[in-house]
């Protein structure tokens, strides 16, 4: 996990999305074009020898972000006019104060956000409500309509524009360094959303994922048909991912995890449809048999009511709340703004590398042997199946131990990075350089890794660390932050531009933070103890994809299904989702599993909580591959220092300038194919 983003994310952490606003609705500009007309041609007129488009789109810009409180035209045309830099010499520098200014500005908030937080994730003794409120506090909540009030907004706005995406990527290939920063510059102020309907959204987004966290399953009270429990009487599962955790672990169980897993599958098509009984979410007072959908307290039957489509209505709820804002970005959708805008790969892009994906052969083979290996036909569940995962032939305690006595303390961590670094190829000097950048503390919770945005600042790494030093599960995290904290490092104190700082997308600190925790059996001087491991690597990957994409592209259609019905009911939506679920099942999986009309790809939370979030999870696993491949062979640490050096353009030109090739599928396919037969002969 990743807790910030460089400058991705403090930009949208600001201004919510990341684009213009469309002349329409409410708060609309008030500037006429011929207004707008007037004023480009008094600028051409005073500076004949200026860029004219860059005239033209800097005027049209400021005139898509001014509203009547920001003045009247003459005061548009007038301000335009004046504040207009003709002069390259001059834009530079101008270039290079704002950026020294907006390091200052989200490098301190960054500072004072991590600071405030710290009894919520540090070891901190008790959290107290003040901790809590103050940790909710976003001193930079207002910083952007500041901006706008002051100016400062449409003087940076008129003189970096902003450019589309498809812009971004037919022009791209030819910008120099200087170029790309500034178009970055130009992606700051795009959108200039009302203050309500963000807080509006905030709270809509709020309500969804506490509704989501206290979403749990008590397995402990799940009943068989014949009335005995089968699972650990406290055992409580969070819908959906302590469900799906809970499937996944029972594989080795043989006959009795089937039965478990069949009945976890039957809860998760009850929460699918509605119909389950809204009382025994949360409740440990039922015992529910979900076969029969009967409830029982105190061994009598009780009759409750379904629940009533409240897991659609939060999609509605987001649905709408998400609607409000189009008005004032040209990513005049919520699709739009999630992929053109966040992801920076277009929409159709994503669904026609999906279908790609899930139309492959391959997967057809991997699903033969899946069969063959758990010795029964496919269920639906086995999207999740967990058998390809190369486990090391060594006990987890003895590992622990081991951890223990190198790190009984976070200290003693955060001292071996440089040495951590130097196993994994770095130069001792190199090493030691982006090792003091990063400080280690114990977290309260699994860990993350907390990014600095200005230089001079440190990237966290938080891992858990018991009172008798990091056992292997913290050290196995620590070893995935640490990916994090080194590419933020990179990405901030290696770049040439502060305005590049950062990564594409979140896929691609991530792709690094996983390849640094697969190394984390060298590191501790233990070889490869699973000659296929590497073959199951692939197979395991090209399972977890297959499932990925199709609740990604599930997610996808239902915002399409949205877009074009938005007034459908809670119930609509419900019916819609399963027929949608369905077909997507029985196009890319019944061929696979031979089973048709299984609706289980709806069962994601995310869809409620987060939004088209999941197909970032696909691509990470594409580009973590590409990128695990490219490093293989080559020197790591010079590789890993240049590729993530490039800062953000675009998630194409990255990978162009990174791997030499687009974002491919074909290179994890091509090893999937290869890893069948070595793990068949088995
Ligand atoms: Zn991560």
């Amino acid at each position: 996990m990743r807790l910030f983003l460089g400058l991705i994310i403090i930009v949208m952490m600001f201004s919510n999305c990341d684009t213009p606003h469309k002349q329409s609705a409410i708060q609309k500009s008030v500037i006429s074009e011929s207004v707008i007309n007037q004023t480009i041609g008094t600028i051409r007129n005073n500076h004949p020898n200026a860029d004219a488009i860059r005239i033209e789109k800097g005027v049209k810009h400021v005139a898509s972000l001014w509203w009547p409180e920001d003045g009247d035209e003459e005061t548009f045309k007038n301000f335009c006019i004046e504040r207009f830099i003709a002069d390259d010499a001059q834009l530079k520098e101008f270039f290079e104060r704002v950026s020294m200014h907006l390091e200052t500005l989200f490098g301190h908030l960054n500072l004072m956000a991590l600071h405030l937080q710290k009894p919520i994730h540090l070891k901190f003794g008790e959290v107290l409500p003040i901790d809590v409120a103050f940790g909710g506090y976003n001193a930079g909540a207002h910083l952007m309509e500041d901006l706008y009030s002051n100016k400062i907004a449409f003087y940076i706005a008129l003189n970096f524009p902003y450019y589309s995406l498809n812009e971004k990527e037919l022009s791209g290939q030819n910008w120099s360094r200087e170029q790309w920063a500034y178009a970055r510059l130009g992606d700051v102020f795009t959108s200039r959303v009302p203050a309500a309907i963000l807080q509006n959204y905030s709270q809509i987004s709020t309500a969804s994922e506490l509704y989501i966290s206290q979403y749990n399953i008590k397995a402990g009270k799940l009943l068989t048909d014949d009335g005995r429990t089968i699972f650990p009487d406290d055992m409580s599962l969070l819908a959906h991912w302590n469900l799906r955790d809970e499937l996944k672990a029972n594989y080795p169980e043989g006959e009795q995890g089937l039965e478990k897993q069949k009945m976890i599958y039957e809860v998760m098509k009850h929460i699918i449809r509605q119909t389950i009984p809204a009382d025994v979410i949360n409740n440990p007072n039922y015992q529910w048999a979900p076969f029969t959908n009967s409830v029982y307290k105190n061994g009598e039957t009780v009759n409750l009511q379904s629940e009533p489509d409240t897991r659609y209505q939060k999609i509605i709820d987001n649905f709408n709340a998400l609607r409000q804002m189009d008005a004032y970005t040209p990513l005049d959708t919520y699709i739009r703004r999630n992929f053109e805008g966040s992801m920076e790969i277009a929409q159709p892009e994503v669904e026609a590398l999906f279908i790609e994906y899930l139309s492959s052969s391959l997967l057809k083979e991997v699903g033969s042997l899946i069969s063959e290996r758990l010795g029964r036909p496919l269920q639906p569940f086995d999207i999740w199946y967990d058998g390809f995962k190369a486990r090391s032939s060594i006990n987890e305690e003895v590992l622990s131990e081991q951890t223990r006595r190198l790190y009984p303390d976070a200290e003693a961590y955060e001292k071996d990075i440089a040495n951590l670094l130097v196993k994994l190829g770095y130069e001792k000097e190199r090493a030691n350089y982006l090792a003091e950048r990063i400080t280690v503390e114990p977290a309260r919770g699994s860990g993350h890794a907390w990014g600095a945005a200005m230089r001079g600042m440190q990237s966290y790494l938080r891992t858990r660390v018991p009172d008798n030093g990091m056992d292997y599960k913290g050290y196995n995290i620590a070893m995935h932050e640490l990916g994090h904290n080194v590419e933020q490092t990179i990405s901030l104190y290696d770049l040439d531009y502060y305005m590049m700082s950062g990564v594409p997308n979140t896929a691609f600190t991530e792709a690094l933070a996983f390849i640094f925790q697969k190394r984390d059996l060298n590191l501790l001087g233990i070889g490869g103890t699973n000659p296929q491991e590497e073959a199951l690597r692939s197979l395991d990957l090209i399972w977890a994809t297959y499932e990925v994409m199709g609740v990604s592209l599930l997610d996808m259609r239902v915002w399409k299904w949205l877009y074009e019905n938005p007034k459908a009911t809670a119930n609509q939506l419900k019916y819609k989702t399963i027929e949608l679920a369905n077909e997507i099942w029985n196009d890319f999986y019944a061929p696979v599993y031979g089973i048709n009309d299984e609706p289980i790809l709806a069962i994601y939370s995310h869809m409620i909580s987060y939004p088209l979030y999941l197909s970032a999870y696909a691509y990470g696993n594409v580009i973590e591959f590409q990128l695990e491949e490219f490093l293989r062979n080559r020197a790591f640490a010079n590789e890993v220092d240049r590729v993530f050096s490039l800062g953000r353009l675009t998630p194409n030109h990255w990978m162009q300038q990174a791997v030499g090739s687009n974002i491919d599928i074909q290179p994890l396919l091509n090893a999937g194919a290869k890893a069948l037969p070595e793990v068949k002969s088995n």
